[in-house]
Parts: C-alpha cells; structure tokens; sequence
C-alpha cells in the first residue's frame, strides 16, 4: 500500500527517549506532511467505517490521541470526547488507573455525554504495552459504552498489545 508505505518512511525511530533503553517513535515528522496527515485521518476513519456505519462519539486518548480523534469524528459526523490523565476534567468522572511502557497514569472520563449503550472507538498515536488502551477501554466498559474498534496509526506487534486490549484493535503501521 503506496500510501502506508509513504506515511511510515516518516515515522522516526529515536533511542533512548525518554529514558534509557525505550526506543521511541516520533510521529510528528508524519503529521507535518500535509500528505501524510489526510492518508492517515481518510485511513482511520476508515478502519472505522468498515466495522460500523454507527458510532456515536470518537474517543481520544492524551494526549496524542486528541491530535487525531476530533477529526476522525468530524469525518464520521459524531461527537469526541477525551479520556485524560487524573485531575484534568472537571465533573462526575469514571475513574481507572493502568501501567504503560515506562511509568504508570490514572486515566479519567466524563460521565455526562456517555451515555449506557453509546458506541464508541478509542484513537491514540501509538500501542506498545497494550496497557493505556486495555484501561481505556476498561474505562469506557464500566460506563457502559460498546467499544466498536480502537483505531492507532502505529502498533508494536512484539510487545504483544493487541491481544490484551480487550476490544479489536487496528494499527495503520506496525513497527517493530
Ligand atoms: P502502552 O500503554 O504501553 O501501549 O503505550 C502506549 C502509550 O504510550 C500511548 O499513549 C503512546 O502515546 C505512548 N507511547 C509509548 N511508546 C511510544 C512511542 O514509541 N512513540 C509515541 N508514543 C509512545
């Protein structure tokens, strides 16, 4: 796929960051690719598509998630809502906390707008652990939404993430 293939010749691979031993993928020389930025937001949207012609809110995760989510909703002609790190979003909250590929993150919806049957996708940038994801969509279960799919532009097949997501999940690149 020609397309695929342009947007991950410019996905970055830098060592050591952010700490020692974490090789980390940069997806901002991707997203600075006007090109590259409308492959990726068509693709996402339509991963989702062709699960469902129903979807009621696109969820992001923070932060890189929330760089994709409103458009892919904006594409899709439904609603976004974030999924933050504790103590960012005022109101009634659902509450969960997860352990990522360095460090651990208390993650926290709105209770107001999800409403018990609503279905949802989860988009961030990247799965590695599985481990935000699988809280996420923990998260977003205990207030009783249906996760249709959970959409990234990159997944990292070796550290075995997709399995433990707990929903379907498609990655536009997978890297090792
Ligand atoms: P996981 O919870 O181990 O799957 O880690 C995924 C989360 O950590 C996502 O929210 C990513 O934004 C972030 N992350 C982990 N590794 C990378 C990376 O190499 N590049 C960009 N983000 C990363």
């Amino acid at each position: 796929d020609e397309g695929i293939k342009y947007v991950r010749n410019l996905i970055q691979p830098h060592a050591n960051f952010p700490s020692e031993g974490i090789l980390f993928h940069d997806i901002f020389p991707a997203l600075r690719d006007p090109v590259a930025l409308e492959i990726i937001l068509n693709r996402m949207a339509a991963v989702v598509t062709k699960r469902s012609a129903v979807i009621d809110y696109v969820v992001g995760l923070d932060a890189r998630g929330f760089l994709f989510a409103p458009s892919i909703a904006s594409r899709l002609h439904c609603g976004f809502i974030p999924i933050r790190k504790k103590g960012k979003l005022p109101g009634k909250c659902h509450t969960l906390e997860s352990t990522k590929e360095y460090g651990a993150d208390i993650l926290e919806v709105q209770k107001a707008g999800l409403e018990p049957g609503a279905r949802v996708v989860v988009v961030d940038d990247l799965i590695a652990t599985g481990g935000t994801l699988q809280t996420s969509v923990s998260l977003l279960k205990a207030a009783g939404a249906e996760v249709v799919v959970c959409v990234c532009l990159v997944g990292l097949p070796s550290l075995g993430g997709i399995a433990k997501a707990g929903a379907p999940v498609e990655a536009l690149i997978d890297l090792e």
